[in-house]
């Protein structure tokens, strides 16, 4: 028996922290965002990184929930653009990640009742780097990056999109992911079914939460 109903079609993933945990790639995330800052103020590096420390630190709801680098780039006037491009050229995630045969199991195991799904704040580019390294690149239907609404996730107006994009009932997806305000908060309110992922492993919960342990 599935805990989430038997209407359950398409399961949506965030990526980073999701499928994958690696420290150092989001250090060098936040370090593509703080170049970002610094060069288009004219700023060292230093100083930027206090501007978008003190911007997230601004916008949090509660000190524990910063909102996205990307979101927080947009409100400092950044163009979206311009951040997906420092991503492109200062992110390497070939150093950091290497192909995960039980995430690639556990996804071609959903694969074959489900149709998956990404919806990332990263830029399409990086976000199929990750995937392919991560060998898991051949599993999804979709990748929903920033590209596909320019509004970065926490947004209501993005998921609506997202969800008339694959179509089906708020019962028919579930989303997963491992910041709640970000990744889950807005499908919940309408009702979507929703996982939080607190660690990779977790992830190897879903096929007996599903029903669907071989
Ligand atoms: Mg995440």
């Amino acid at each position: 028996m599935s805990a989430y109903g038997n209407a359950l079609r398409s399961l949506v993933f965030d990526l980073d922290g999701t499928l994958y945990t690696c420290k150092k790639l989001g250090e060098q995330i936040e370090e593509a965002a703080v170049y970002l800052v610094a060069t288009s103020r004219g700023l060292s590096m230093e100083q930027g990184r206090r501007v978008l420390h003190d911007a997230r630190t601004l916008l949090a709801d509660t000190p524990d929930d910063l909102p996205p680098l990307s979101r927080t780039c947009q409100e400092l006037g950044l163009d979206l653009r311009d951040f997906i491009r420092a991503l492109e050229e200062k992110v390497y995630p070939e150093r950091f990640l290497k192909p995960d045969p039980n995430l690639g199991a556990l996804l071609r195991f959903l694969q074959e009742r489900y149709d998956l799904y990404i919806y990332t704040n990263n830029g399409f580019f990086l976000a199929g780097r990750i995937l392919a390294l991560l060998g898991v690149d051949d599993c999804f239907r979709q990748i929903y990056s920033l590209e596909f609404a320019w509004r970065p996730k926490p947004d209501a107006e993005a998921l609506q999109l997202l969800l008339a994009d694959i179509g089906g009932l708020p019962e028919s997806f579930l989303f997963v992911g491992d910041r709640y305000h970000v990744d889950l908060r807005e499908p919940e309110k309408l009702g979507i079914p929703v996982f939080p992922v607190h660690a990779v492993d977790d992830l190897l919960r879903l096929p007996s939460l599903l029903g669907i342990t071989s």
